[in-house]
């Protein structure tokens, strides 16, 4: 017969959103949970991602609220060199490990169950012993619907003749042996960060094609920082972000224009992109990224035979002595929005863009700390991940409403002024009393901020 486990939540996927959302309710309430996921330990899609990944955006807005990822150490070299340190996948697993093995368990709160398959209706069955288990719980997280996806769970999605060498950038890693050429296929953050990979590793630029589909308007991570630097970077570009949004009469002008104070870069300044996924950053990676001038804009692949590489719009040469590095996975696939409480269904979603692990923490104290299912959701409206130019635009009026909304609260204010995981609201400690740049640009984002979201809903009717 199978086990039977009582909880007052299970939550389906221990992926950084379950753990950020589990981490609130160990904090905030007397709950007790059983976690369930495929994977042997916690973490995700970081068990399955490339080696030489790192997070794209600071330590220290990345985890559970409850507790510190890195030791704020600003990086003296590399490509990063003067900015907070960004975690190695490795990190990060070893990190929701100790969450999960020193936090967790050791409450009597949860169990966990890794290896474990949700078949639906409380039913987990192992992926070891075949043994199912009866999970009984009064609501039920899922934490999976964000369906984020590497290149390594999937065979791509183009045709592969018999003979191509086409990996995953998994296998840069493993290479026993050099290729004459690279070919990187996809111009997302993946892309990028292989392209990088060769070149730290001393390939030459003329030896790396790069096929880019889209070319992408990027965040500079200069502009994400926290604490001082935080203060004083992302406050800046933020209020100036803000004033362009409540002033220009395009967004065509408001691109330009926030492009031209650095709150948005681009590959290639000749080129216009019509693609935004939150891609981050820095100039030195930028400046290395731009070293690569064989870059071929004819679509998405098709197919790679053994001398030919088909693209939608064209053809180009390759050969047996080239690796095709396949990046174009979806890890940030936009789904529809769906309502996050759903009478005794949770579903986890953004609710400020690409900022998962903070929405999955804010979904767990709203859940907390909330009866009333209307109240909740108009507190947890999702942000769908942004895919095109425009959905800067919308994401950016989302994130507004949103906030607006929470302002309303001051109870949630608190909340977020202590959150570990919300570089946006902390507000500066005695110590960092606030300088007058500083309240300058308090002054301006209040200011802006109402005109803003008006004008945001007017450029974003003209543009549809
Ligand atoms: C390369 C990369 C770098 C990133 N860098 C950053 C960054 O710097 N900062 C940032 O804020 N965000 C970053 N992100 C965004 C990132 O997606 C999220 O931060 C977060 O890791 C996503 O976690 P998740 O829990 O939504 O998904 P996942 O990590 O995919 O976790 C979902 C889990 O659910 C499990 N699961 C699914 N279905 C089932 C089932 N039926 N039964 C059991 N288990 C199941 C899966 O095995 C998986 O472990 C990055 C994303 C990628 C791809």
């Amino acid at each position: 017969m199978a086990e039977s486990l009582q909880a007052d939540y299970l939550v389906v996927g221990a992926g950084a959103m379950g753990m950020a959302f589990t981490d609130v309710l160990m904090n905030e309430t007397d709950a007790s949970v059983v976690i369930v996921d495929r994977h042997h330990q916690p973490g995700g899609h970081w068990n399955q991602a490339y080696p030489f990944v790192r997070l794209h955006q600071p330590s220290a807005f990345y985890g559970v609220n409850s507790r510190k990822l890195g030791s704020d150490t600003i990086d003296s070299e590399g490509w990063n060199k003067g900015l907070y340190e960004l975690a190695t996948n490795s990190e990060v697993c070893a990190y929701f490990d100790q969450v999960m093995n020193q936090q967790f368990l050791p409450t009597g709160r949860v169990r966990y169950l890794p290896m474990t398959d949700y078949l639906g209706d409380g039913r987990c069955k192992s992926l070891v012993s075949g043994e199912t288990v009866e999970v009984n719980a009064a609501k039920t997280v899922d934490a999976t619907y964000m369906n984020v996806t590497v290149p390594s769970m999937r065979p791509p999605s183009y045709q592969v003749d018999e003979g191509v060498a086409c990996a995953p950038p998994n296998a840069l890693a493993q290479l026993t042996g050099h290729y004459q050429r690279y070919v990187v296929v996809g111009a997302g953050k993946t892309g990028m960060d292989a392209c990088l990979f060769l070149l730290r590793n001393g390939v030459s630029a003329e030896n790396v094609s790069w096929v880019m589909p889209r070319d992408s308007w990027l965040l500079d991570r200069a502009n994400i920082q926290p604490g001082k630097l935080f203060a004083s970077s992302i406050g800046r570009s933020f209020a100036q972000q803000v004033e362009v949004f409540a002033t220009a009469e395009s967004v065509e002008e408001a691109l330009l224009r926030i492009a031209e104070q650095g709150g948005l870069l681009r590959f290639d300044e000749n080129v216009w992109p019509t693609m935004y996924r939150c891609a981050t950053v820095t100039q030195a990676e930028l400046d290395q990224l731009r070293r690569i001038d064989h870059v071929i804009r004819m679509g998405r692949v098709q197919r790679i035979a053994a001398d030919t590489i088909h693209l939608d719009e064209g053809t180009v040469a390759t050969s047996g002595a080239t690796l095709h590095i396949d990046c174009t996975a979806d890890g940030l696939e936009r789904r529809a929005a769906l309502p996050v409480f759903d009478s005794n269904k949770l579903v986890l979603q953004s609710v400020r863009t690409c900022q998962q692990v903070f929405s999955a923490a804010f979904i767990g104290h709203v859940e907390a700390t909330y009866q009333d299912e209307a109240v909740k959701n108009e507190l947890c409206t999702p942000v769908p991940h942004p895919d095109s130019t425009l959905d800067f635009f919308k994401t950016s009026l989302a994130n507004n409403l949103n906030a607006a909304r929470w302002g309303q609260d001051a109870e949630l204010q608190t909340w977020l002024q202590n959150a570990r995981l919300d570089g946006f609201t902390q507000q500066p400690t005695e110590a960092q009393a606030p300088s007058a740049e500083q309240l300058a640009m308090l002054r301006t984002l209040m200011e802006n901020a109402a005109p803003a979201v008006a004008n945001l809903q007017k450029l974003i009717a003209a543009a549809e």
